[in-house]
């Protein structure tokens, strides 16, 4: 397949309410939208690396300006026979792992949708279902929460994770184990500590936590391996996992037990599905996480949640959790809360609504 032509969005969509985490609150998600064409067979992809450099040290005007003076010139008028070619494509590019995800999704939907295949058998997926949690950023107060809470296991959902920073720690678990002593619940600290919190750290263990998300820098897998030794409850790596390297080595030296698999903070399909691979090989658990994605980018994370080696629930927010009006259309919906399955369409069978992408775009450029 030979890319004629190439469109790319950034986008700015609001949000229904203020997302507050360690990172701190916002109340938008900012995207780059691509369109890869060949022989008048379209593909789309999202990545949605926010608005600053926050998670990582990408925003969606980087990943705009680096997509549109390096990575679109190595693609345009370019052949591929498989969309696993393009990783070594983009190679030389380093990092950038944002940017280059919404090029890959975007290939891969274009190589399934000639294939005449759903994009969940393109990338090999087994499990009928994909089984989804529910994630609660920091809220008003307790009792917010627990009502958030309440709601969410009562209509179906397997497992709570929950934000955890400064301010919305101990006091904020103890109150949730008091209602629910057993629920199947995380905390995600996204970067938010050190080892000089070793002692409440320690003290997680005593919450029968299903794991601890990022604890540490993002950039940091020596002090997560000590940190595992000295706690029992699992680590799970996401900020810290850009690449397979970043994986085996994490693996290797102890530092995790899960890995949150994001396709975009590893720069898309590809990369996703050999982390996932080796998390098999090695018997490290793992399941896919979000980062605010219309329902274009939930398609590929719910599709990827029902790769085989998948075995805790994923992180997709439903389709109106968060946006006023979703970019993605047909939204994803759910069977029933807790689980989705894949259309049996070829490809991702999701495009943008494009009244929605108008609105919201801040800026576009044709290939
Ligand atoms: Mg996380």
């Amino acid at each position: 397949m030979r890319i004629d032509k190439i469109e790319m969005y950034r986008v700015c969509n609001p949000i229904k309410r203020p997302y507050i985490t360690a990172f701190g609150s916002q109340n938008a998600f900012n995207s780059i939208v691509v369109k890869l064409e060949s022989d008048g067979i379209a593909g789309w992809g999202e990545s949605c690396p926010g608005g600053g450099p926050f998670f990582s040290c990408y925003n969606d005007k980087s990943c705009f300006s680096i997509a549109k003076d390096f990575i679109i010139p190595k693609i345009l008028h370019q052949e591929f026979e498989h969309p696993d070619e393009l990783t070594a494509l983009l190679e030389p590019l380093r990092g950038n792992e944002f940017a280059k995800a919404a090029f890959d999704v975007a290939l891969w939907d274009i190589w399934s949708r000639k294939q005449g295949i759903s994009f969940k058998k393109a990338i090999g997926s087994t499990q009928e279902k994909a089984s989804i949690g529910y994630c609660f950023g920091v809220m008003k107060d307790f009792d917010e929460l627990i009502t958030g809470i309440d709601k969410m296991i009562s209509i179906g959902y397997p497992r709570i994770k929950l934000k955890f920073c400064p301010g919305w720690e101990c006091d904020m678990l103890d109150a949730v184990r008091k209602v629910y002593p057993d629920l199947t619940i995380h905390i995600d600290c996204n970067s938010a500590y050190t080892l000089d919190d070793i002692d409440m750290l320690k003290s997680l263990d005593k919450y029968n936590l299903a794991m601890i998300e990022q604890p540490l820098m993002h950039n940091d897998l020596i002090d997560h391996a000590k940190l595992q030794k000295m706690i029992d409850t699992p680590i799970c790596l996401d900020e810290s996992i850009c690449s397979l390297q970043d994986a085996r080595q994490a693996i290797e030296i102890g530092a995790c037990k899960f890995i949150n698999i994001k396709y975009a903070r590893v720069g898309g399909i590809t990369n996703s599905l050999k982390i996932h691979d080796l998390c098999g090989q090695t018997g490290t658990g793992c399941w896919l996480g979000g980062m605010g994605e219309s329902s274009l980018g939930t398609t590929v994370v719910a599709n990827l949640a029902t790769l085989p080696n998948v075995n805790y629930p994923s992180d997709i927010s439903p389709a109106d959790k968060f946006y006023v009006e979703n970019l993605g259309n047909p939204v994803l919906l759910t069977d029933q809360p807790g689980t989705y399955t894949m259309r049996d369409k070829p490809g991702l069978d999701v495009e943008p609504d494009f009244a929605v992408l108008a609105k919201y775009k801040q800026e576009e450029f044709f290939a």
